[in-house]
């Protein structure tokens, strides 16, 4: 256990053991350790054991508590610090040489503490430490990880500002790899506790924009949106490949289950292109929510499209180009994934397509048509039924469009 050293008033010196709950300190008689001095509050302060480790802390006392010479109202101390209370110093000694330097026993410690800062409990953390310093002063690795524990507490609390105070949102740690999780319904916000609480926040507000406008057009508000905010396109395509459907390397942005999104710090310069990526990410979350999945894509990613007025690169020329020749991809074969096409062009080109049909049916039906479709789909229809829904089959929508087309998008 370790040991204290007691100088009153400067002169009397004792050692006392300290017992492992720990002791009280005051003028009062019933302290365990007690000083006969007129400034001393009856109930002074307290040491006490947590977690491991040891703590002082001050109860209220007239006069306050100082730590190696710093006021204080609660601290862990450790071996070799100094407790003022008064005229009267405590000098806190931790463990001696022959119950310490026990390195199985430090390392366990450490592991432990280790674990407890993984899953964000910083209390529980520096408690293990200190118990590891007062095994053994100095242990290096108890120094790099007190660090580290004092840097990411430090993170998480400018994170906590994200938190509004007075609604329900919350702010957890989802470790073990230092996630960060800030729950603000219907939003679920993952991301590493280093990024900048001012993009997060702007992320928050972004999607809550999209939400709304796209729950204007659609009528659909899912209850439930989780999304995942990487640092890197490695990371973002090794958290998709995972899921056997890797991100390609240009896309930002992805919605698979949940929608997930690559931004540096760098995003917030660019507040538009924020705006964009999550707005079609979250187009393709709230219609597959709607339509179980049903949707095909050409219709999901026209919707994305249009709803962001973000007409794919070229548009005008390549559409041109198509009636010039009459050489448009049949929607049959835009159903599942784009990047099933052979080549690089006809994939732009997909995109093109699926912006201009639905363009074409926005125009022709308004937003109460594709709501319509939608719906369709979401009760199981396939895709003649879904687009009887605006009395099209799939051969006269086609047709409808490329009558439209040369009046409405080219010169
Ligand atoms: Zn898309």
């Amino acid at each position: 256990m370790p040991v204290l050293h007691i100088t009153t008033s400067g002169f009397v010196e004792k050692t006392v053991d300290v017992p492992e709950t720990g002791c009280t300190i005051g003028r009062a008689w019933d302290n365990v350790i007690t000083f006969n001095d007129e400034d001393v509050s009856a109930y002074h302060a307290a040491l006490y054991c947590d977690g491991g480790g040891f703590f002082i802390e001050d109860r209220n006392s007239t006069n306050g508590t100082y730590l190696n010479h710093i006021k204080i109202n609660r601290s862990p101390v450790q071996g070799g610090d100094v407790i003022s209370i008064c005229r009267n110093t405590i000098r806190f000694e931790s463990f001696c040489a022959k119950e310490g330097a026990d390195d199985e026993n430090v390392a366990k410690v450490l592991t432990e503490a280790d674990r407890h800062l993984m899953h964000g409990r910083w209390d529980s953390a520096e408690s293990a430490v200190q118990k590891a310093l007062l095994m053994e002063q100095g242990n290096s690795q108890a120094l790099q990880l007190q660090d580290r524990i004092a840097r990411k507490k430090n993170m998480y609390r400018k994170l906590e500002s994200l938190v509004v105070p007075g609604k329900k949102d919350t702010l957890s740690i989802v470790g073990p790899d230092d996630f960060v999780s800030l729950n603000a319904a219907p939003f679920e916000i993952r991301f590493h506790i280093s990024r900048d609480a001012h993009l997060i926040k702007e992320i928050f507000k972004t999607l809550k924009r999209a939400y709304d406008l796209v729950g204007r057009h659609l009528e659909v508000y899912p209850e439930r949106v989780e999304v995942e905010v990487y640092t890197s396109q490695e990371e973002l395509q090794g958290v998709t490949g995972l899921n056997g459907c890797a991100a390609p390397d240009w896309a930002a942005g992805m919605c698979d289950e949940k929608i997930r999104i690559n931004t540096d710090d760098d995003t917030l310069r660019e507040p538009q292109f924020l705006y964009l990526m999550l707005t079609h990410e979250y187009v393709h979350y709230a219609v597959r929510h709607m339509t179980g999945g049903k949707c095909p894509l050409w219709l999901e990613e026209g919707i994305a499209q249009v709803e962001t007025q973000n007409a794919p690169a070229g548009t005008e020329e390549l559409l041109q180009r198509a009636l010039d020749n009459d050489a448009f991809l049949p929607l049959e074969i835009l159903q599942h994934d784009f990047s099933a096409l052979e080549y690089a062009e006809l994939i732009d080109f997909a995109y093109v397509e699926a912006y201009s049909i639905v363009t074409f049916l926005l125009q022709r039906y308004s937003w109460s048509g594709i709501r319509a479709v939608l719906g369709a789909f979401g009760s199981g229809e396939e895709v003649p039924g879904a687009l009887g829904r605006v009395h099209l089959s799939c051969e006269e929508l086609e047709q409808a469009w490329k009558e439209w087309l040369p009046h409405h998008c080219c010169r």
